[in-house]
């Protein structure tokens, strides 16, 4: 296979960056995760154009300067499915600093760019879709994501969500719940959260999570079809009591959450709206209706 390296097509085995790569030692590089979904006029990506802004917007933010236009980048990821002949694939453009200098006070540090694709088993387990999973509240918080953050898709964010993750799994569950620091709910480690009640759905405000796409596309789609959505801050004892709960992520897509914190959420399984948003969507994403 091939990534697109720098406005280049590299063999996969030698798209390679140095030990010294800065973005390695000091975390300063953004990403994004993307996928390109199996539709009848071939693979299509979904969200194309929101995923570079959201990936020119984190660059913006940490102040890094893509070398390249958006058309480019967006060119690049069409090019990375096409050249490696998926019929779907998950996608990891990113942005990061070169080797040519060390410490924080390095300038002139080159900015690379590089889109990876390849096909990418389910995200969580074959069953979590369609069962839902467990989830813990984890010890880590979301601090440092709140308020300016959570428009950056930055590489720093996630020693959290890999430390959040790795408690939850250490525990018996299968995903995490990180609250900000005030202590309401934030998001999982790489999704949002949604709650059901009443036949409305909840999920936390954009103050400590990211700006996520699916999340958007979520709220889209349950106001089309009736639902109201409203975006305010969460206690787990919300999720607790709710009826249903669900994650959203490019990764995740729609996954139902059964437990929390040992506690049952609705009837312990996917509940009736989450499973009418995933078929929605799976419909929205595999292009199944004109729109
Ligand atoms: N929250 C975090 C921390 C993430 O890493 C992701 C994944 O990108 C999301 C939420 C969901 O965002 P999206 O729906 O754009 O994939």
């Amino acid at each position: 296979g091939f990534i697109w390296l720098d406005n280049e097509m590299v063999p996969w085995r030698e798209a390679k960056t140095h030990v010294l790569t800065h973005t390695l030692h000091y975390g300063m590089g953004v990403f994004e995760g993307v996928r390109a979904y199996e539709t009848a006029r071939g693979p299509a990506i979904f969200r194309l154009k929101e995923h570079t802004d959201r990936l020119f917007n984190s660059a913006h933010i940490l102040n890094m300067k893509i070398p390249y236009t958006k058309e480019q980048i967006n060119q690049a990821q069409i090019d990375a499915v096409r050249e490696n002949k998926l019929p779907h694939a998950y996608l990891r453009p990113m942005v990061f600093y070169g080797s040519e200098g060390m410490g924080l006070r390095a300038h002139n540090l080159k900015v690379h760019v590089m889109v990876a694709a390849w096909e990418w088993p389910a995200y969580m387990s074959p069953e979590a879709l369609e069962l839902g999973i467990k989830v813990r509240t984890s010890s880590y918080t979301r601090h440092h994501v709140n308020i300016t953050m959570c428009k950056a898709k930055a590489n720093g964010n996630y020693i959290n969500s890999m430390l959040a993750l790795n408690e939850a799994l250490s525990g018996g569950a299968d995903e995490a719940l990180l609250l900000d620091n005030e202590g309401y709910v934030a998001e999982g480690s790489g999704e949002n959260v949604f709650l059901i009640r009443d036949k409305v759905l909840y999920t936390p405000e954009l103050t400590s999570c990211l700006d996520g796409i699916t999340r958007k596309t979520i709220i889209q789609l349950a106001e089309e079809h009736g639902y109201t959505v409203r975006e305010k801050r969460l206690t787990r004892d919300e999720f607790y009591i709710a009826d249903e709960a669900f994650f959203t992520g490019t990764a995740a897509e729609v996954t139902p959450i059964r437990e929390l914190d040992g506690r049952i959420i609705g009837e312990g399984k996917r509940g009736p709206i989450t499973e009418e948003l995933q078929t929605v969507y799976f419909d929205l994403v595999r292009d199944k209706h004109d729109r």
